[in-house]
């Protein structure tokens, strides 16, 4: 099942069933479509006036659901009291672990973000073990701060879902591969599960490109673009891709690795362990080695383990301080900087072109250090993509940047957990409180 997907309209038979379908055809649809009135909905869902005002009652009791502002008036009758969707008290989290940081990031029901930390960190230094027990620590700080949320009610954890940068079996909760981490058959979840002791609240565990396309979708900057494809932009390249409105996954959920399309079976070795997948051609360490071309040690780049380098970026920076470092030197005007940019924004665009010729889709997002970078990479990269597009106009695809950055796949994460209760509110009742930090 794909558990990314924004639910359709579930179907059911039981007493249980049909009420939990009512209340998540109503959440749902405030979710998606804003604030409306009983009697709209009522209209919209097929549902009667009373079953409306029933379970707009419920809601109301969880705290998911609020009456707002005053009555409106909605063409012909009398004004109608507008509902929208609460739930300040339902803390949705994502999280992420990734080669360089780790990041955790928390919504609330509808959407708004209440805690956001990404910290620096040496995920293959320090192998899955301690990497988990380090998510499980900034987690930790998250709840901590947000125990003492004051929304009217006690916060509730509504679980929690972490992104990775490899092939995920999601029902099983373990990554199954994830090159650049160095990691196989980890149980990502579970661990953190335990570590975080949230009772009954579901842990899970999800690709980053996957993740990141859905927050695309539903809250960035091409919000509602039904066929779009997402490209991280990590030291592992990634892709999510959303095809008429829902994430393609394929037979066991490993689809998107757009990152391991080889582009140049003579080019240099990738993280997993072939030549000139598009990954080794356009990943944040290609981009490194090619504006760096001497290494840490010799050119003073932004490598991992170096010292403060030449341009003043000490190791274990995030990745934005690397591709920041980049920038300050393209925008100075360093020839051997803009030939390297210029060279991956080609390559960029050659990826492009396959996934537009394949997919044909409204727009591809660059994610990560080419939100960064963007001013340099997307020229050439949209010359090639014309130029490697089959169809004229490369069939309508925009190439452009995710205005969500480096936190895309935590905020997907946090929407993946938020839809999981929109499905099934009455999950609500059973959720762990925050335990105090
Ligand atoms: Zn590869």
């Amino acid at each position: 099942m794909d558990e990314t997907a924004a639910s359709v309209i579930p179907t059911g038979t039981g007493h249980r069933e049909i009420r939990r379908n009512n209340l998540e055809v109503v959440l749902r649809h405030l979710s998606l479509a804003g604030p409306d009135s009983r009697a709209s909905i009522a209209s919209r869902a097929g549902l009667t006036r009373s079953t409306i005002s029933r379970l707009v009652g419920e809601l109301i009791d969880l705290g998911l659901v609020r009456e707002t502002g005053p009555p409106q008036v909605q063409g012909i009758g009398r004004p109608a009291t507008m509902l929208e969707l609460d739930g300040r008290h339902v803390l949705a989290i994502g999280a992420e672990v990734n080669v360089d940081y780790l990041a955790v990031l928390v919504t609330d029901l509808a959407g708004r973000k209440v805690y956001e930390q990404r910290r620096a960190y040496d995920a293959i230094a320090d192998g899955p073990g301690h990497s988990i027990t380090a998510l499980a620590g900034l987690c930790r700080e998250a709840l901590g701060t947000l125990a003492g949320l004051r929304v009217g009610r006690q916060p509730i954890v509504a679980g929690l879902t972490v992104a990775v940068p490899g092939l995920v079996d999601a029902p099983a909760r373990v990554v199954t591969l994830a090159p650049n981490l160095r990691w196989s058959g980890v149980p990502v979840a579970d661990r953190l599960r335990e570590l975080l002791q949230l009772g009954p609240a579901p842990v899970s565990v999800a690709n980053d490109a996957s993740l990141a396309a859905v927050a695309e979708y539903r809250v960035g900057g091409h919000a509602g673009t039904p066929d779009l494809i997402y490209i991280t932009g990590e030291v592992g390249i990634g892709g999510g891709i959303i095809v008429a409105g829902r994430p393609l996954r394929g037979v066991r959920g490993f689809g998107g690795e757009v990152g391991h399309m080889r582009l140049d079976p003579s080019g240099p070795v990738c993280g997993c362990g072939r030549r000139g997948c598009w990954e080794a051609l356009i990943g944040l360490h290609a981009l490194l080695r090619a504006a760096f071309p001497g290494g840490p040690g010799q050119h003073g780049g932004p490598g991992r383990h170096g010292g403060p380098g030449r341009h003043g970026v000490p190791a274990g920076e995030p990745p934005e301080a690397k591709a920041a470092a980049v920038a300050r030197l393209a925008r100075a005007g360093d020839a051997d900087v803009l030939t390297a940019l210029a060279g991956i924004g080609r390559w960029v665009g050659i990826g492009a072109a396959n996934l537009a010729n394949v997919f044909n889709p409204r727009a591809i997002i660059l994610g990560g250090y080419f939100t960064l970078l963007a001013d340099w990479i997307l020229p050439p990269a949209a010359r090639a993509l014309i130029e490697g597009a089959l169809a004229p106009d490369a069939g309508g695809c925009t190439l452009t940047t995710s205005s969500l950055g480096f936190s895309a796949a935590a905020r997907g994460g946090a929407i993946h957990v938020a839809d999981q209760i929109i499905s099934d509110p009455a999950m609500l009742d059973s959720r762990s409180r925050p335990p105090a930090s």
